[in-house]
């Protein structure tokens, strides 16, 4: 699917968008709508949505529960829409953009199939400039950055890539036509959230499946089914309520379950101070339940190595009981401290290796050398396939913005900048680039959080930050390089606290050869909230505002 053809573009606005996911949809209603301000939403895909747009392969949903994976700004918009599963389905999740982009009459104001390449700031206007692939030149005061966290896909540059005469997919580029699997050779590389959710699906079809696993990740069940009845209207009874008590947890999510608020681990223990046998009992009501209960079992698994070991013995033998080949079983058991990669949901993942055409193949000891022609090579071993499904993740937090000519004051680029690991301040703004905001950027809690509650805070912030400078006539805003040190500096102290940073991730950009190794999210989102009201509330402390203009 493409955008149609038009004519390139010279204008003007208020404030331009980049990206039009929940993210820029937001921003560009509030913007609009809220403020009144001129306003360019630019996407580079040819619909709205984002990873929602992108991410087609069969079995893609959230892993938020749908109820809470909505937007919060319109009381009526969480009224009317219904949702049918407690994890919605990707289909779902798009029509549910694609009847807000029409609810609120968005797409007017966005040009679909652009992608912005450039954008430099000129100090004298204090205006910047956005170039596109289509041509088009639009000048901006303001720049807001939506360009998602995980959107810019990434294949690891394995030789040969161009010999392979089969199907190739990744799953962040995932084609609008159905892909046919039926009687094929499948080979899946990588075993992230997005592989164990597409590839037991795609062992229901395939002649044979290879799973070419890296590491082992940790995955709980989802337990995903149809809301009962009656269970979401007792969420939108109390929406109101419940979305404040969600954004109080550090994830931003139901901490109790939905709708009842039945408590079903009260996670308000160490794993290391209960005995054996309440220890299994409150894991075994945390995996019965599903989802990121298993997460909130203790206090403690994200941030103790000895607590995180414990959730990795329990989690091992769930394995055992489940996956019956014992080699297998011991392969596809997690070694690393629970939580040091982004924990999985599945439906059904550690069952699928108990199917005859299913076969994991352990690439750490024998590493993929090369594709050939007929399939992947290995050190050790060839395996002829018709279709090679890259599961291998982003380029993650960093990636859509370094893809761009970001060119702040004095021309530098923002590149450049973080070549050593991203800076910021708050994670929405880069000493010497005025102007621009960045939503779901590096060192902002984001992706470890309901990342559209999250999404939607950044998004009030920068619009309440712009309305601030307009009524004082203050033409710019940009961090000073001190706040930026402070915060890079409490990002990676409260990360070094928790087992985060002790395994390889894309949360410490360790999956993209030659990326610097830095931590990029900023864990607790009501800590973050309550800093950047703080912030606020000392008149943007630690951003140097600009001249006054000169009005009219
Ligand atoms: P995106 O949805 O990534 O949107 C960014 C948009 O910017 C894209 O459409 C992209 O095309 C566009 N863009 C980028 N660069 C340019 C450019 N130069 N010019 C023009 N356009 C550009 N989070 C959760 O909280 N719960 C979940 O269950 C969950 N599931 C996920 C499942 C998958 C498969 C993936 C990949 C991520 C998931 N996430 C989840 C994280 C997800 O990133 C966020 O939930 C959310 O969708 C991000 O919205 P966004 O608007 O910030 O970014
Ligand atoms: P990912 O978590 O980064 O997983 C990538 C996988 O590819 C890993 O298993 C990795 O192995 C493997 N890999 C990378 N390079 C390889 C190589 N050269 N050889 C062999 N294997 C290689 O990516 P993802 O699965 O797309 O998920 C990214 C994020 O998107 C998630 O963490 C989550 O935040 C979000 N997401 C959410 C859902 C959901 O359930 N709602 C679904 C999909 C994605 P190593 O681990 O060894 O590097």
């Amino acid at each position: 699917m493409s955008a149609p053809d038009r004519k390139p573009e010279r204008e003007a606005f208020d404030i331009i968008v980049v990206g039009a996911g929940f993210a820029g949809l937001a921003a560009l209603r509030k913007v609009r709508d809220d403020l009144g301000y001129s306003v360019r939403l630019i996407e580079a895909a040819a619909g709205a949505g984002g990873v929602w747009y992108w991410n087609r392969y069969p079995g893609a949903r959230c892993d938020v529960e749908s109820l809470q994976y909505s937007y919060g700004f319109s009381e009526a918009l969480s009224q009317e829409w219904c949702w049918t599963e407690r994890y919605a389905t990707q289909p779902e999740i798009l029509s549910y953009v694609n009847h807000v982009v029409e609810r609120f009459d968005l797409a007017r104001d966005i040009r679909f199939g652009t992608r912005v390449t450039s954008t430099a700031f000129d100090g004298t206007t204090a205006r910047w400039l956005l170039e596109t692939d289509r041509g088009d030149r639009y000048l901006a005061r303001h720049v807001i950055m939506a360009t998602g966290p995980l959107s810019t896909p990434h294949i690891p540059p394995f030789p040969g890539q161009d010999e392979f005469q089969g199907e190739t997919y990744h799953t962040g580029l995932w084609p609008h036509h159905p892909v046919a699997f039926r009687g094929k050779r499948v080979a899946i590389i990588g075993t992230g959230s997005s592989g164990v959710q597409v590839a037991p699906i795609i062992a229901e079809d395939a002649a044979h499946l290879y799973v070419m696993q890296r590491t082992a990740g940790h995955s709980v069940p989802a337990k995903n089914r149809p809301l009962r009845p009656g269970e979401q209207d007792a969420v939108k009874a109390r929406y109101g309520e419940l979305r404040a008590a969600w954004n109080s947890t550090p994830g931003a999510t139901a901490w109790r379950s939905l709708p009842t608020d039945e408590v079903v681990v009260t996670g308000d223990k160490s794993a290391l101070e209960v005995d054996d046998e309440e220890r299994r009992e409150t894991f075994e009501r945390a995996w019965s339940y599903g989802g990121y209960a298993f997460h909130r079992a203790f206090n403690d698994l994200l941030i103790r190595e000895a607590a995180s070991q414990l959730a990795n013995e329990f989690i091992r033998e769930k394995i055992a009981s489940i996956v019956k080949d014992p080699v297998t079983a011991d392969l596809v058991t997690p070694t690393q401290y629970y939580g040091t990669k982004r924990v999985i949901l599945d439906s059904g993942y550690y069952e699928m290796f108990n199917r005859p055409n299913v076969t994991l193949v352990d690439v750490r000891s024998d590493p993929i050398e090369r594709l050939t022609r007929t399939g992947i090579e290995t050190r050790n071993a060839r395996y002829d396939v018709d279709v090679i499904v890259f599961a291998t993740g982003y380029d993650a937090m960093t990636g859509s913005l370094t893809r761009m000519d970001i060119r702040g004051r004095g021309g530098m680029l923002l590149r450049d900048v973080w070549k050593k690991g991203p800076v910021s301040y708050l994670g929405l703004m880069v000493a010497g680039f005025p102007n621009l905001f960045i939503v779901a950027g590096p060192q902002s809690p984001s992706v470890l959080a309901n990342v559209i509650a999250a999404n939607e805070h950044q998004v009030g912030w920068i619009c309440a930050c712009v309305k601030y400078l307009d009524t004082r006539g203050i033409e710019t805003i940009e961090a000073t390089p001190e706040a930026q040190a402070a915060w890079v500096q409490h990002v990676n102290e409260v990360a070094a606290a928790t087992i985060y940073t002790k395994g390889d991730s894309w949360y410490v950009g360790a999956n993209i050869e030659g990326k610097a190794r830095a931590f990029l999210p900023y864990i607790g989102f009501p800590r973050y909230v309550a800093k950047c009201e703080d912030v606020v509330g000392k008149g943007y402390e630690g951003f140097a505002l600009g001249p006054q203009a000169a009005r009219g």
